[in-house]
């Protein structure tokens, strides 16, 4: 029997430092307060995802930058403890990413992120990689067209006659991409806010998530999954092709995936867990759904716990 081949993930996105402010209210315009609480963690959902990946048994890389300060090892730490391949980041000039977050007494927060770093991680930074293997893992937190790069040179894969690569692609936030890059995702994952913005407001197909799922593998995006918080996921693939004048959206298999129960603490990090440990999951080849579950797994222990990437770690000793 050929051994099974290695579970490899490569992480094309951004690497950010949080930095977050706990108070009473938040400061209205020109207002300052006193604020209790300073947490400086790493986060990004590139960094996210290639921990959540790493811990979930993939070869992980990540492709992305920091910046030349104090923030970059802060950045950088709990993926260099998690064994990710790091020679894929760059050090650049100017600020590490970061996201200034203030949360208030009744949770509600608002942020404000500089790119920093990330919005350097371009077209000749991904043309610069030469041919991907295994499972590329995408998000909107780099500019849009290194993600469309980043498509197309996935889509080479499949006509070189090597192993061709899978992309995942999470478009979080969501920013505007090729059509082709949507039509190369497989899945293309994305949570109901998220999928509502891209199937378009108002409309009757995307008032569920079925809907929307519908609509999305309707049009061609090869499978779709939507995270819908504490219910979960839902996975949805083309089914068999029914009459020619049947309407593509009809033959498209829907199949909502329970969440794992567990009493949240602090959903920081949550889809990033999801995506990393899915993407894991399908480079060791799983199906898609048994790959969403093992995403509802890890994502519900990360709920649990306070914080992004500290959330993902495994227990260092039982209770
Ligand atoms: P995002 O954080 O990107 O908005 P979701 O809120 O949909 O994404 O959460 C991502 C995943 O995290 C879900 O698909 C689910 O697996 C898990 N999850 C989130 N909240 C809970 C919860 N309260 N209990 C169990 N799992 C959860």
């Amino acid at each position: 029997m050929p051994a099974p081949p290695v579970p490899r993930v490569t992480v094309i996105g951004s690497l950010n430092v949080d930095l977050a402010v706990t108070m009473q209210r938040l400061p209205a315009p020109g207002q300052t307060v006193l604020a209790n609480t300073l947490a400086v963690s790493p986060g990004g959902k590139g960094a996210n995802q290639a921990l959540a990946a790493a811990l979930s048994g993939a070869e992980t890389a990540l492709i992305g930058a920091v910046g030349r300060d104090q923030h970059a090892s802060v950045a950088l730490e709990l993926l260099r403890g998690a064994g990710v391949d790091l020679t894929g980041v760059a050090t650049v000039d100017g600020p590490t990413g970061t996201a200034l977050i203030q949360i208030d007494a009744d949770g509600e927060n608002s942020i404000a992120v500089v790119p920093g770093a990330n919005a350097l991680v371009g077209v000749e930074r991904v043309r610069g990689l030469g041919r991907l293997g295994g499972v590329v893992v995408l998000q909107g937190e780099i500019p849009p067209e290194a993600l469309d790069t980043a498509a197309a040179a996935v889509r080479a894969t499949e006509h070189d006659g090597g192993a061709p690569a899978r992309l995942v692609l999470n478009l979080a936030p969501v920013v505007r991409v090729a059509e082709s890059t949507l039509l190369t995702a497989d899945p293309l994952v994305v949570n109901e806010q998220e999928a509502r913005a891209l199937v378009g407001r108002g409309g009757e197909r995307a008032s569920t998530p079925e809907g929307a799922a519908r609509a999305l593998v309707g049009l061609g995006v090869r499978s779709a999954v939507i995270t819908l918080g504490a219910a979960g996921c839902l996975v949805a693939e083309p089914g068999s092709p029914g009459s020619s004048d049947e309407p593509a959206e009809l033959a498209v298999r829907c199949e909502r995936i329970d969440a794992v129960p567990a009493t949240p603490v602090d959903s920081t990090g949550a889809g990033d867990a999801f995506v990393g440990a899915l993407a894991a999951r399908l480079a060791a080849g799983d199906s898609l759904r048994h790959a969403a579950a093992a995403g509802n797994e890890f994502a519900a222990r990360s709920v649990t716990r306070a914080g992004a990437q500290a959330s993902y770690q495994p227990e260092r000793r039982a209770r």
